[in-house]
């Protein structure tokens, strides 16, 4: 068993056996990892605090080579993403992009961008709207797995400069006018989310935030990334559901 450090945050926790915890987490080193706490319930004021979802930790831990599962032996809190956890809907959104964080990755395989991430959407959540934040998280955990919808011209037939197309979530690409007859699931896609995208999916984080956009984009947006993620996930997600109940009281 070789021992490892990493920065890792908290993406969810299960109760082992009596007094101890499986921790899923995600960390910078090494992309999701799942460990074992022993002991912690039983010294809640002094560890089991430590392992509270979403806080930032460095993590010491004993790499077990026949399973997945590891032997947690060391945390010290980094950051606790306090002011995320005084609204409803900033815990809602940060449990959601926990949950679609868990899984759309891998163990062990590292993504430090996404970890960067993670913590970027949590020190935001305190300030800004959920929605907004949860389209870019949205963007970024795709590019980064490789998942990004295609929307840079039409996949059928190559044309270029679309300002606004037909979208294919079976396809997960862009058509144009024309070739949208051969993908009956195609939708309208406006010029305005389009841009978003393309926006989100160019640039860096910090500028990314700080692009303005309307209700209706944002309409449109969400609904866009509902029928996508609908085409390619098993399970439905719990937060997604929660979330699309609970939104109207935000
Ligand atoms: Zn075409």
């Amino acid at each position: 068993m070789a021992i490892q450090k990493a920065s890792a945050i908290v993406l969810k926790t299960q109760p082992f056996r009596s007094s101890s915890l499986i921790v899923t987490f995600f960390t910078k080193e090494f992309g999701k990892l799942r460990g074992l706490a022993k002991g912690v319930k039983q010294e809640r004021e002094i560890r089991g605090a430590d392992f509270e979802l979403f806080n930032g930790l460095e993590i010491v831990f004993y790499e077990k080579m026949r399973s997945d599962l590891h032997l947690v032996s060391e945390t010290a809190i980094t950051a606790t993403y306090e002011a995320l956890r005084s609204r409803l809907e900033a815990l809602t959104y940060a449990s959601y992009f926990s949950e679609l964080t868990d899984q759309l990755t891998e163990v062990h395989d590292p993504h430090p961008k996404i970890f960067g991430l993670l913590d970027f959407c949590f020190r935001y959540l305190a300030s800004l709207p959920g929605p907004r934040l949860a389209r870019l998280f949205e963007i970024k955990l795709l590019s980064e797995i490789g998942w990004l919808p295609y929307l840079d011209r039409c996949l059928n037939c190559e044309k270029t400069g679309l300002e606004k197309g037909y979208f294919s979530s079976r396809q997960g690409a862009l058509f144009c006018e024309a070739c949208r007859a051969v993908y009956p699931d195609a939708q309208f896609l406006a010029a305005e989310p389009l841009a978003v995208m393309r926006y989100y999916i160019k640039h860096d984080l910090e500028p990314s935030i700080k692009l303005g956009m309307a209700k209706a984009t944002e309409t449109a947006l969400e609904a866009f990334m509902t029928r996508f993620f609908n085409e390619r996930l098993i399970h439905p997600l719990k937060t997604r559901r929660f979330l699309a109940q609970v939104s109207s009281a935000f």
